[in-house]
């Protein structure tokens, strides 16, 4: 392996842009290393390794694991994270000691070397080679779909129950509901109307799942030389990191589309009852019915495939459960693939970072740029660096190495971490990422055991664990100087429509008790955050709320466009020093604009405010700004309404997506720069172009929140809760994150709700416990099977009391040459957190249409580049999917139905913009809820039971009248009624006699005495407190038209607007994959 690699750059201590220079006294200055200031129980330090490990210079396999180590997670008072040694270290690649001789001064790549990486991922240059055959049985799923035609694609009629669909998906002459997927009539094929047994699909392949067809003329895969092959989709020029395009933004939570006219009115009564029983055979008005036959042939009558034998989720998440839940998963061996998000598990770090901070897209890379390119996969890791841990695992210890600060590589700067092989009887070490040789402080020197491991190894976190926290020192702050703690400040738009719906009223009564929950350091008595206050209309309104003041004063700047901040002392407060005078101010904030009739606002004054405040207390902080209307008086950032419906489906589309530039993107950079993160509550009743005024909040790590047509009456609480999670969530500012990667690879693409002024640096205003960054690799150079991949995450922040601290994650994956383990290893959220990522940025930069097709073409890709190369052979008609991917098609044909992936005039311009830029900092829980949501049951559960019920697919085949079912995506949450709901049930839920007695617009059910009322209370409370946005509940029944908000959360079935029911779909890929192969 070559060592030529990537040399990382300059360490965060040397200037940053916009983190000048700091000075003063900061932390212990002592010289000693602290040994026991980790924070964590101090027993957890006495358990030294039993002789059970190996050394890692010798290269020897990982031995087995003690179980009398992992026993000890599941004691909850001991949770010994740090007790347990991991399997020798072998198992974290720590690169053989021979290689540290072979130091060559290196460089960063060039342009063109970086350039040539971008284009050898070209979807279009697919051109597979010949791979070496698989010898083992490979975990994968046959299923047959029918054949398609053998001569050409005969355009067939879209099926009676379908008639609206139109075509979205390429190419236009051959839409999905057209789908020849039934192909020549077959006699006796098993797959017509044939139910299969069990559950199909889950696990390995099974016997009865083969089915392959009658062999058909045409159809043998007969391995036809495959090079130079093109696709025949769209032209890919381009397009292999699949969406290149400048960096956008990200954050929030956001509505479903205005309710509207468009959409299928009726819905069809479903023959009999399903309840998780799959129908067998012609299903009459099944919408996305599959096909009856097609069209142009005579023959028998097709029979439509059975919904069950095609791959589930549900069946997928359920089966994980069954396997891994409530385990301890050990971070101890290299490329393990964790649990699903899904699945309940307790995480032991030993010596890789947990999958609740790093999920990766696959965690066997392909060792080289022409595998990669082969396979298509992209290699990507999802970076949730504050991400919140469960109560019984521990929270990060903390090292301090005083004065020192922490140890780092003297070439690449990577932080100390278990890739670093310590020699030369502990007076050097080798750094896992760079492989240079650097000296050992004399200070941090420990002799090395007979396993050539640090005597210490269990006492230093930073030796031992995949994730831990440093101190930094003053080199790491701005100006040399300590930071102060944050600031929030609380910005209100009291104009006209704010006053009239009591908001203005509700925030003030509730910032009263929540400003009692600040978040606040563990064991503090009280939050280090300092609070302030502005209202404003077209002019602002600052408040001194100094604690020696009997009344708060206001002073009104009307001056906005050289915005300034009118008072230093008194403005920025301890909560609990000033709590008389802001409780005086909260108070008459509502009396004092109830009669105002001022309608317009200002919005880019009211940031530029909040950062001079900041700036002028020298701290970072968040601004709270609760608005209701687009930004139109005279001001820096007014904005107009520039929404046209025309515009959709056409190339310009794009420009609804893109924010208006300039103050805004100024905004950006200052607030960015002085740690400044804004949050956004709108409160619209029209268009306010949120593209625009996002633009801030999704670039500095903050949230959007919107609430269409707010009453307090039905959405009050939803709002206040989502405010109250979000000032009390766990959160970091004036953030800088660095992604190190070993030699051979490295980041090259970045999402989230960042800011970047180089192609390294990751800028976070404020990165808070929900945010993820998603980062793409790329080859630069060979990767070696021995030493596998490393990467390390380095988070630079500074805490809510005011501390500057380093975070460090490090993951390391296995690196093979067989693509097999590539697609083996793959983990299906994290890859479909990525494609939906890149696509909804890509629609910045190109039409909607090609960004579908090139979704679409990337799907079969990655699956025929399996089929090809690691599938057992089989008859080409059988569709064969890697077991860790057989529900990728799902996720994927889900993602291309999101209102922004959709050109529909019926679908709201800012909803779809506001779901585009939260979706860009979602972790990969997050996206996996949003694009296939959680369909309950609730009619026939055991109210008696703890646990959940068992959700069921998302499909309307699943829904049965007498039923009643809770519906969420971590966003939107219904709870429906079928038309034949039992009067008890609806008794039991609502003290109504009948579902013909319920009121709409009903926001919480009433909390009544008896089992299922409570049951179903639980459940909901369950959910709204562990998703990271509120949910407002929308009760629908069977029919009714409120229906269709429910009905287009369907995922599986043909989409509301657009797009393909799964089925369809699948046969697509199907053919798609097909084409590939022959
Ligand atoms: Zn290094």
């Amino acid at each position: 392996m070559s060592q030529q690699g990537y040399v990382a750059a300059p360490p965060y201590s040397q200037a940053q842009p916009g983190m000048g220079g700091y000075q003063g006294g900061f932390g212990p200055g002592t010289t000693q290393p602290l040994y026991g200031h980790y924070g964590g129980p101090p027993q957890a330090f006495n358990a030294p390794p039993t002789g059970m490990m190996k050394s890692t210079a010798a290269g020897l396999p990982p031995p087995p694991v003690s179980s009398h180590y992992s026993q000890n997670v599941h004691n909850g008072d001991h949770p010994q994270r740090y007790a347990a040694p991991p399997a020798a270290s072998a198992a974290y690649g720590q690169p053989p000691q021979s290689s540290y001789n072979s130091m060559i001064p290196q460089a960063p790549p060039t342009a063109q070397q970086v350039t040539n990486q971008m284009s050898a991922m070209n979807l279009g240059n697919y051109a597979p080679r010949p791979m070496h055959p698989p010898t083992s049985t490979v975990p994968q799923q046959h299923f047959q779909a029918p054949p398609p035609p053998a001569m050409g694609q005969p355009q067939m009629p879209p099926s009676p129950q379908s008639p609206q669909m139109p075509p979205q998906m390429s190419p236009p002459q051959s839409p999905p509901a057209s789908m020849p997927m039934a192909g020549p009539p077959m006699p006796g094929s098993p797959i017509a109307g044939q139910p299969m047994a069990g559950p199909p699909m889950a696990g390995p392949p099974m016997a009865g799942q083969q089915m392959a067809g009658p062999p058909m003329a045409g159809q043998q895969m007969a391995g036809p030389p495959m090079a130079g092959q093109q696709m025949a989709g769209p032209p890919m020029a381009g397009m292999g990191r699949p969406f290149p395009g400048p960096p956008p933004p990200g954050a929030g939570g956001f509505q479903q589309p205005a309710p509207g006219a468009a959409g299928p009115t009726g819905y069809p009564q479903q023959p009999g009852q399903f309840g998780g029983q799959h129908m067998a055979g012609p299903q009459p008005g099944m919408p996305g019915a599959f096909p009856s036959g097609p069209g142009a042939m005579a023959g028998p009558p097709q029979k439509k495939l059975d919904p069950d034998s095609i791959p589930s989720i549900t069946q997928v998440i359920e089966d994980d459960k069954v396997k891994q839940g409530g385990q301890v998963f050990t971070t101890n061996i290299r490329g393990q693939v964790p649990p699903l998000v899904t699945t309940d598990f307790t995480v032991q770090d030993q010596g890789n970072a947990s999958p609740r901070f790093i999920r990766c897209t696959t965690y066997s890379l392909p060792c080289t740029a022409d595998l990669a390119k082969q396979c298509q996969v992209p290699l990507a890791a999802i970076i949730k660096p504050f991400a919140n841990l469960p109560k019984n695992e521990t929270s990060l210890y903390v090292v301090n190495h005083g004065e020192t600060g922490p140890i780092r590589c003297n070439r690449c700067k990577a932080y100390m971490c278990p890739f670093m092989q310590f020699i030369d009887g502990g007076r050097r070490y080798q750094c896992g990422f760079c492989n240079c040789v650097n000296e050992v402080p004399v200070f941090y020197f420990q002799h090395l055991d007979h396993m050539g491991r640090r005597v210490d190894f269990y006492e230093r976190p930073e030796l031992s664990l995949g994730s831990y926290e440093c101190l930094a020192t003053l080199d790491y702050c701005k100006n040399n100087k300590a930071p102060n703690p944050p600031a929030y400040i609380f910005m209100i738009d009291v104009s006209y429509n704010n006053i009239k719906s009591g908001l203005v009223k509700l925030i003030c009564d509730e910032l009263k008790t929540l400003l009692e929950k600040l978040p606040r350091e563990e064991g503090a008595e009280s939050s280090a955050i300092k609070v302030g206050f502005v209202t404003y209309n077209k002019v602002l309104h600052f408040y001194n709320v100094k604690s020696a003041l009997a009344q708060p004063q206001m002073m009104v700047v009307s001056d906005t466009a050289e915005m300034f901040v009118p008072l230093l002392d008194g403005f920025l407060v301890n909560y609990q020093d000033s709590k008389a005078v802001i409780y005086n101010l909260l108070d008459q904030i509502p009396d004092m604009f109830a009669d105002t009739n001022e309608s317009e606002t200002v919005f880019a004054p009211v940031i530029q405010a909040g950062v001079e405040a900041l700036k002028a207390a020298e701290c970072s902080g968040k601004l709270f700004i609760f608005q209701s209307s687009m930004p139109t008086a005279e001001a820096p950032g007014k904005l107009k309404n520039r929404d046209d419906k025309k515009l959709i489906n056409t190339d310009k589309e794009k420009t609804l997506f893109q924010p208006q530039k300039g103050v805004y993107e100024q905004l950006v950079k200052d607030c960015v720069a002085s740690g400044c993160c804004v949050d956004l509550f709108l409160f619209p009743s029209q268009y306010v172009d949120l593209a625009t005024m996002a633009n801030v909040p999704c670039h500095t790590g903050g949230s959007v929140y919107k609430y269409n047509n707010f009453q307090v009456e039905t959405d009050g609480e939803h709002f206040l809760r989502d405010l109250r999670k979000d000032i009390q969530k766990n959160i970091g500012f004036d953030a800088i994150m660095r992604v190190r990667t070993s030699t051979g690879f490295r980041a090259t693409e970045f999402f989230g709700g960042i800011y970047m002024n180089n192609t390294t640096d990751i800028e976070m205003a404020a990165v808070d416990c929900d945010k993820a960054v998603t980062v793409e690799f790329k080859h630069d150079d060979a990767l070696s099977e021995e030493t596998g991949a490393m990467m390390q995450c380095a988070l630079l922040y500074t805490t809510i009391s005011g501390q500057r601290r380093l975070r460090i994650h490090n993951l390391s994956l296995n690196c093979s040459s067989q693509l097999l383990d590539l697609y083996k290893s793959c983990e299906t959220d994290s890859l479909i957190n990525f494609f939906a990522k890149s696509a909804y940025r890509a629609i910045l930069n190109q039409p909607i249409k090609n960004v579908r097709e090139i979704l679409i073409n990337q799907t079969a890709h990655m699956l025929a580049c399996y089929r090809k190369n690691c599938a057992s052979p089989s008859a080409a008609s059988q569709l064969i999917l890697p077991d860790a991917m057989k529900v990728f098609p799902v996720y994927m044909n889900s993602l291309m139905k999101t209102a922004p992936l959709v050109g529909n005039t019926e679908l709201s311009t800012d909803d779809r913009a506001h779901q585009r830029l939260s979706v860009t900092a979602m972790g990969v829980e997050d996206t996996q809820l949003l694009l296939y949501p959680r369909l309950i049951p609730l009619h026939n559960m055991d109210v008696g039971s703890e646990a959940l019920p068992a959700p069921v697919r998302c499909s309307e085949e699943r829904l049965t009248d007498a039923g009643m079912f809770l519906l969420e995506n971590g966003h939107s949450l219904f709870l429906w009624l079928g038309q034949a709901c039992s009067p008890d049930l609806i008794q039991s839920i609502f003290n109504l006699p009948s579902l013909a007695h319920l009121q709409g617009n009903m926001a919480a059910l009433p909390e009544l005495d008896n089992p299922l009322s409570k049951k179903v209370q639980s459940i909901i409370s369950g959910l709204l407190e562990k998703r990271p946005n509120s949910m407002k509940l929308q009760i629908v029944r069977q029919r009714d038209k409120p229906e269709i908000l429910f009905r287009q959360f369907l995922v599986e079935d043909k989409g509301l607007y657009a797009g393909a029911s799964y089925m369809d779909f699948l046969c697509y890929v199907h053919r798609e994959i097909r084409q590939l192969l022959t």
